[in-house]
């Protein structure tokens, strides 16, 4: 069993109760006041000057030190948005685009989508009048489809370098590129932590800016022995805590994704209330990619007298957001990574061991405001022998279908002479040429055919985009886009309280389609759209409202881009053609149930999985089309649909060989089933 209690009877520097005092003098800080007191205000006009003087500046200080959210200020406060120009900063994750965007509209007294606005996947929170764009990573590669030379922009600032996602890995080379032509245009590239030196080197020596953080002392503590099950450690170590620290002081738990936030979530709530009043009261608070903007604003309200928050978050909160009055950091030392594995063609998220720097940049976030504590849930050697120093660019480890696609339609040609800040592997380039031209996005040269610049226009991964398109020749393109965007959303779409498991079992039952998951996400769409788009209908049926709600903005916003690639709107009730307009974009996710019982897919005979939660789980048809592979104890097909062999022949002939779908007569069958979808279905 875990026990930190000695740790939190040392006399450690948290003892200091005059720096708490001072602490909750901030909270009582007006923004003003509050603006003053950051890192960055020092160096207000040196950074104005150093932005005068040069095109491009690298940009490195301690993570909550101001620069998100004064930089571009200060810029637009000096008249770079004279004559009509915005100032952009990206953002790797949707989540801080949308919460520092609130913030600084906050700061300078606008509302959200005024002067200060942002902009994400499906979701354009700007107008004419903004000048402060904060927007994903993700959204500036596609700006430059429309805006190659990012003509409006007087000043881009690609924040948070250091994260090294692939969006802003490509967009290094972009903006590195359009500044030799574009001089009035001025890059500030900016990062927490200490790779300064690597940026500069890549943009030409550009000048470093350094602003020295403000960090109080953390002490790091370590378990003796590893930890079997760090959910549980995480629980014991918060309720320690808890009950034996002094207010104020709050929690920061790094978990690895939504699932588990929601767990611990939940028993915190049950340990808390089984205590009753002999305690102060604990408020867990999520915060993860998807969480709704509701929930968002919740994590920065400051902490009520006599409780403490416990904010549980991804490793979004490692630099991304910054929450005051976090005293104490519990890291279990995990976090959720994409990754690619080239010779299988498979992608996974997978839970993998955080890097050194990782794990010092979450220790650093008790220390932002007073001296704080790290509880580290592995152990000292852990930290020494098995964690690697900086974590892999994503670049090197996920597919590149979806990027090589923009770059093509960039009318950037040479991939392999493209400006990398560090290249990924020649194989996965190669891989990525090769599924866009089994989709039918590039010709037998590697150029963008026409189907490929109209799958460009969708925000969606290749996969997805081919799927729309081809819902024009299967002449079901209203279900399609239903489909697409209910996959969008990306959050649960059923919730099972514990209490109700068989009334809500039952109702998610009552949308099962015997064809697949896929018909049963838009069965959920359409009836939830019969009941004219109902609360009290989500609440009876046990989907969650605010999933729906995403899911028809989301839809919306495809409907508009179905009108800009000109596919008309068309419905059908032939699940036939809808399979076959998804199995058009996804026929690599396609795995046959062999003689032995189990599926693997059809080119690399990688073994997979149905999923618990899907309505054919024990079905089991013989082939099954997935939307994605997750990875928990089992690589498990994550949204399936039955569909026939011979499709694949029909919707991939430059992929599929006959020979490789020879059984598809279904002459043998490996065990009994019902009858199948089709039979069901007409
Ligand atoms: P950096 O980008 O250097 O990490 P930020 O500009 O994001 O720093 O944050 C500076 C400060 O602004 C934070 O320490 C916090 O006090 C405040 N802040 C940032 N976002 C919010 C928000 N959404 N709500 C309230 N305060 C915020
Ligand atoms: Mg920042």
């Amino acid at each position: 069993q875990i026990d930190f209690i000695q740790a939190l009877q040392m006399p450690g520097t948290n003892e200091d109760e005059k720096e708490k005092e001072t602490e909750a003098e901030k909270r009582k800080m007006s923004i003003a006041e509050v603006r003053r007191s950051l890192p960055v205000y020092a160096f207000r006009e040196a950074f104005i000057e150093a932005v005068r003087e040069h095109q491009v500046l690298i940009i490195e200080g301690e993570t909550g030190s101001g620069k998100t959210t004064q930089l571009p200020q200060y810029l637009y406060e000096a008249g770079f948005c004279e004559g009509g120009k915005r100032i952009g900063c990206t953002q790797p994750r949707r989540v801080a685009a949308m919460s520092v965007a609130a913030r600084v509209a906050d700061e300078v007294g606008c509302k959200l989508g005024t002067q200060v606005g942002y902009s994400i996947r499906f979701e354009d929170c700007t107008s004419e009048k903004t000048v402060l764009k904060y927007m994903t990573d993700g959204m500036l590669l596609r700006e430059f489809l429309n805006e190659p030379d990012l003509a409006s922009y007087s000043v881009m600032m690609i924040d948070e370098a250091h994260e090294r996602t692939l969006h802003t890995d490509i967009l290094f080379g972009l903006v590195k590129d359009i500044a030799r032509f574009r001089p009035d245009l001025k890059l500030l590239i900016s990062s927490a932590t200490l790779d300064a030196e690597k940026f500069s080197g890549f943009f030409d020596d550009a000048p470093i800016f350094r602003i020295p953080g403000r960090r109080f002392p953390v002490d790091i503590y370590y378990t003796q022995a590893p930890e079997a099950d760090y959910l549980d450690a995480a629980i014991v170590t918060v309720m320690q805590i808890h009950l034996t620290q002094p207010l104020p002081g709050d929690i920061l738990v790094f978990l690895t994704g939504q699932e588990e936030i929601e767990t611990l979530q939940e028993a915190l709530m049950e340990r808390s209330k089984a205590l009753g009043s002999k305690i102060k009261e604990l408020i867990p608070l999520p915060v993860y990619a998807n969480l709704p903007s509701d929930l968002q604003a919740k994590i920065f309200e400051p902490t009520p007298k006599d409780a403490r928050k416990v904010v549980l978050a991804t490793n979004i909160a490692e630099t991304s957001v910054t929450i005051d009055g976090i005293s104490y950091v519990i890291d279990p030392g995990f976090s959720k990574q994409n990754s690619f594995d080239a010779r299988s063609g498979v992608e996974h998220l997978h839970v993998v061991t955080i890097s050194k720097a990782a794990s010092n940049q979450r220790a650093g976030r008790a220390g932002r405001t007073g001296p704080g504590k790290c509880f580290r849930l592995y152990t000292a050697w852990a930290f020494n022998n098995e964690l690697e120093d900086q974590p892999i660019p994503e670049i090197q480890r996920t597919n590149l279908g979806n990027v090589v696609l923009m770059l093509k339609s960039l009318g950037i040609h040479d991939l392999v002479h493209f400006d990398f800040l560090d290249p990924p592997p020649q194989e996965t380039l190669v891989i990525a040429l090769e599924q866009l031209y089994a989709l039918g996005a590039l010709n037998h040269r590697g150029e963008l055919t026409k189907l490929g610049r109209r799958m460009a226009e969708f925000p969606c991964d290749p996969c997805m985009s081919k799927m729309i398109i081809a819902s024009e020749k299967y002449e079901c393109s209203e279900e399609i886009v239903t489909i697409a965007a209910m996959l969008s959303c990306n959050a649960a779409v059923f919730y099972r309280p514990k209490a109700q498991v068989i009334h809500a079992d039952s109702a998610r039952k009552g949308f099962w389609s015997p064809a697949g998951d896929h018909i049963t996400l838009m069965n959920v769409y359409n009836k939830w759209q019969e009941s004219n788009f109902s609360q009290r209908w989500c609440v009876e049926n046990y989907v969650q409202h605010r999933t729906m709600k995403r899911a028809r903005d989301v839809r919306d916003q495809l409907v508009g881009l179905l009108e800009r690639v000109e596919i008309e709107l068309k419905s059908s009730t032939d699940t036939i053609k809808i399979r076959k307009a998804i199995t058009a974009g996804y026929f690599y996710n396609v795995s046959k149930l062999d003689n032995s019982g189990l599926y693997k897919t059809v080119k690399h005979k990688h073994t997979t999985y149905p999923h618990p939660n899907s309505c054919l789980f024990e079905e089991t048809p013989r082939w099954v089309v997935y939307y994605e592979l997750v990875f928990t104890s089992k690589e498990f097909m994550r949204e399936m649909s039955e569909i026939e062999s011979s499709w694949l022949l029909e919707v991939a002939p430059h992929y599929y060989k006959g020979r490789e779908l020879e059984d598809s007569t279904n002459k043998k069958m490996p065990k009994q089933r019902g009858k199948s979808a089709k039979d069901l279905e007409r």
